[in-house]
């Protein structure tokens, strides 16, 4: 089979399109900041910064020397029996950038699937309840817990029932479920009502424990909450006595412009959130964060594994941490952010097959869509990534036909500007039917 062939194959299953990166045959070996190669020495501009893993890009100089410094001194003690330098000094850093007041502590983990079972476990705990709430289009993780929260890959877990007992879905309020001519005040109230249609029937508020939502959901498409439903949402549970928990694995470390994608919503706190990815730039580190008095209902041990949290990735982090301040990446991801809205915009008047444009800061959804019908357009989609592959740019889709727009926050105007042409050359050639 060739290779558009095997891209094309599969199309029914949102979660293989996902994955069909793998088809572009390329094993890479390196990578300098926005750019990777492969082993047959091809450069690629990255908008995918490895999955948003790599916000200060790859093999930062800084985050490398940090690495090298630490693995030299010590690689691992388990933080399990011990504190470890970097840990002990990573964890108030990290939790004062946290948007929580008040007094916090956190949980270290290796992936944010573990982070996010961590939300379960300290949000039952803590209430004694059982329920938790959670939304469609939402990925949270592969472990059975996160995996049981989300909604994308339905298929797959189709396959591994039973999930884990008590974890409701609720509608998330993304533009596709907005009927035609609703005003946005229509669509908010519809999707709230969607929101306590549960707690009117069957679900009983005071056994729920927590709401877990992505303020701006990443792999269901760059979709970030309307601002008055997810303040509903956040009422509702603090007047039921229910946690407000996000997962910040994908949207946060500067992504969308601000520390915490939840910062897109002034003045929204949660109670628990789960951080990852970026943390450590891409090193596996993740933690979850909540008030003090959540993260000590678990009692001790908590929540621990023996390589969390060591004194490696917790240099890496504290590195990462770094680099963003210092290199103003929460500017950057905003200011060329607004360049990235302004080319996807002014292609969008050109072909009628870009729907929707979403940007927050360097993140970005743009769906690809029939023109006649406006109905997500995944063959189209497709071909679009492998041309721009083929251009010299890495980058996927979400949900089939969602451009995945999520380059190293470090990436350089001039790469940014390549992006550009290489993209308009894929869609120009999209339009006059030459892929
Ligand atoms: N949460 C969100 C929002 C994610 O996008 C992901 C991964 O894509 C995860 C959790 C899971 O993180 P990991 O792959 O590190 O387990």
């Amino acid at each position: 089979m060739g290779k558009n062939e095997r891209l094309l194959a599969d199309e029914d299953d949102a979660f293989a399109t996902a994955a069909r990166v793998k088809y572009y045959n390329i094993v890479i070996d390196s990578g300098q900041g926005a750019e990777i190669t492969d082993v047959d020495g091809n450069a690629y501009i990255d908008l995918l910064a490895s999955a948003s893993a790599t916000n200060t890009g790859h093999s930062h100089p800084h985050v490398v020397q940090a690495i090298q410094d630490q693995a030299a001194k010590l690689i691992q003690y388990t933080p399990a029996y011990f504190a470890n330098t970097n840990g002990a000094e990573l964890a108030p850093r990290l939790t004062a950038l946290a948007p929580i007041s008040g007094p916090t502590e956190l949980a270290w983990g290796n992936s944010g699937s573990d982070a996010n079972d961590a939300i379960i476990k300290f949000a039952r705990a803590y209430t004694g309840r059982q329920y938790i709430v959670s939304f469609t289009g939402a990925y949270h993780g592969s472990t059975y817990g996160s995996l049981s929260l989300s909604a994308v890959s339905l298929n797959m877990s189709r396959k591994i029932a039973p999930l884990l007992p008590g974890i409701v879905k609720v509608p998330f309020p993304d533009p596709w479920q907005r009927l035609a001519g609703e005003s946005e005040d229509a669509f908010v109230d519809r999707m709230f009502k969607a929101f306590t249609l549960p707690f009117e029937t069957y679900l009983p508020a005071e056994e729920v424990a927590a709401v877990v939502i992505e303020p701006i959901q990443g792999d269901g498409g760059i979709i970030k909450a309307p601002d008055r439903y997810l303040r509903q949402v956040v009422d509702f549970a603090h007047d039921h006595g229910i946690l407000f928990a996000i997962d910040e694995v994908n949207q946060g470390m500067g992504r969308t412009g601000k520390w915490w994608s939840i910062q897109n919503f002034p003045g929204l706190e949660p109670d628990l959130m789960s951080v990852g990815k970026s943390l450590a730039s891409g090193l596996p580190l993740s933690a979850v964060i909540g008030r003090q008095e959540i993260m000590e209902s678990l009692g001790a041990p908590a929540h621990v594994f023996t390589t969390a949290g060591n004194p490696v990735t917790a240099a890496a982090a504290m590195a990462t941490i770094d680099v963003i301040e210092q290199e103003h990446l929460l500017d950057q991801s905003r200011i060329l952010g607004e360049k990235a809205k302004a080319f996807f915009e002014a292609e969008q008047q050109k072909y009628p097959f870009i729907g929707d444009v979403r940007m927050y800061g360097l993140d970005g959804g743009i769906d690809i869509v029939d023109p006649e019908t406006n109905a997500p357009d995944p063959v189209a989609t497709t071909k679009l990534i492998y041309r721009v592959f083929e251009l010299g740019a890495i980058i996927i889709s979400l949900r089939g036909n969602v451009l995945r727009f999520q380059p190293p926050l470090v990436i350089t105007e001039e790469q940014l500007n390549k992006a550009f042409v290489i993209l308009a050359q894929a869609f120009s050639e999209l339009a006059a039917g030459q892929l």
